[in-house]
């Protein structure tokens, strides 16, 4: 054998480490009620099992995500991991009919490429940490199985038949079991097939199967707040908690304005807020003349000091000719990703003697949040006449005055 390979000053290579998401189950309710099963519900806008995958795909130390479906959920699936564009996400495997059966499933598929360890994990648990993370993988240096878990703090009772008090129960050592649950891939592997070939159906944990085929379990602190999102108080908790943590991720508030004003000449209808509205006039200009998005355009580039629409999209360059004015938004929106910030609130004010906008109002609101990634709650669409008064006045031109709240992180640039 070459020297190299047991010199002393060679690193020892890093365990590979793969993720199962269990992620097959529909929820009794979910299937009664036709909604999506809760790992594909939004927080914030984002599907859970989105959250839970970036969550480890976040971590430096993992080198697969491998998630298992319910066959059902394809579609829903693709839609949730869409934008996830990382070559450590491999493709879903469909899982069994319990949890246990999709675990052997998710160990099944990861044989080929057999990683040295394998977090299994509840994908709705969003909110799993990178130092509880660090510690199932530090522990599977030494243990076979790890358990992530949480010390009970409360006191615990155990109740009789009736409902009352029967006994205290102590609740020294005892703990809340979690996921993640780690262990070395093939002797949880060979578990689990061992269990299925005896026939045992239905245990609900992997730590569970580990013990079951001797192994001890090692329980780790994973972190109170790494909560399975259960019911409708889980979930509102939940939003709660992440609105709060974006709006701390980002105190440095800006407020930017824009104004703008378009010509209107003979013609079958006009662009505003990116809905087409019929008319006897249209707006004059080099892309759709959508005055209302070029205005909140504006307002958005001035809350980050970041020039004009023109400076971007200059009217001399062709490409834009005849664009559609959400692209500009989306460009603007875009860069205030880009800086780590959000936009938290927008306002468009329309001036203008025809066409009315009251009607359009809402599908006007809504086109602007779908294409600024935000909720319908954050636009505001509003419409006036100019009294008669001036060229808005005069039909003459369309003019729009809009106001962004921009929010960034501290000591952003
Ligand atoms: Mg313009």
């Amino acid at each position: 054998m070459p020297s190299s390979v047991t010199s002393p000053s060679r690193p020892a290579a890093r365990p590979t480490v793969a993720v199962i998401l269990v992620a097959a189950g529909r929820g009794i309710r979910a299937a009664s009620t036709g909604e999506p099963p809760k790992q594909y519900r939004h927080l914030q806008g984002r599907p859970v099992i989105a959250r839970t995958i970036e969550a480890f795909l976040n971590h430096p130390g993992i080198d697969r995500v491998l998630t298992v479906i319910h066959p059902d959920d394809r579609d829903l699936y693709a839609k949730a991991v869409a934008g996830l564009d990382d070559p450590r996400l491999v493709l879903p495997v469909p899982g069994g009919a319990d949890r246990q059966a999709s675990c052997l499933a998710g160990l099944a598929a990861l044989a080929a490429t057999a990683p040295d360890y394998v977090l299994i994990h509840d994908a709705v648990r969003p909110f799993i940490r990178h130092d509880a993370i660090d510690r199932v993988i530090e522990a599977l240096g030494r243990e076979v199985a790890v358990l992530c878990g949480v010390p009970v703090i409360d006191t615990v009772k155990r109740a009789d038949e009736a409902g009352y008090v029967a006994e205290t129960v102590p609740r020294e050592r005892l703990w809340r079991a979690a996921t993640p649950q780690g262990f070395r891939y093939k002797e949880i592997a060979a578990a689990h097939k061992a269990l299925a070939a005896r026939g045992i159906t239905g245990v609900t944990d992997d730590a569970a199967v580990a013990e079951l085929a001797g192994h001890r379990v090692l329980l780790v602190d994973g972190g109170a707040d790494n909560i399975k999102l259960t019911t409708a108080e889980d979930f509102q908790m939940a939003e709660q908690r992440l609105a709060a943590e974006a709006f701390l991720a980002c105190p440095d508030v800006r407020v930017g304005t824009g104004y703008d004003v378009h010509v209107l000449e003979p013609g079958d209808g006009v662009t505003l807020c990116g809905v087409f509205i019929p008319h006897d006039q249209r707006l004059k200009g080099h892309s759709d003349a959508d005055v209302a998005l070029h205005a909140l355009t504006d307002a958005i580039l001035g809350a980050l000091g970041d020039g004009d629409i023109g400076k971007h999209f200059p009217p001399s360059d062709n490409r834009w000719r005849g664009a559609a004015s959400a692209l500009f938004l989306k460009d603007a929106v875009r860069r205030v990703a880009e800086r780590g910030g959000i936009l938290a609130h927008c306002d468009v004010t329309i001036i203008a003697e025809a066409p009315k906008v009251g009607p359009h109002r809402e599908t006007m609101r809504q086109a602007i949040a779908d294409t600024c990634g935000i909720t319908v709650d954050r636009v505001g669409v509003k419409a006036t006449t100019n009294e008669g008064l001036g060229f808005a006045g005069r039909r003459e031109g369309i003019a729009a005055i809009a106001t962004a709240t921009v929010r960034l992180p501290l000591g952003g640039v």
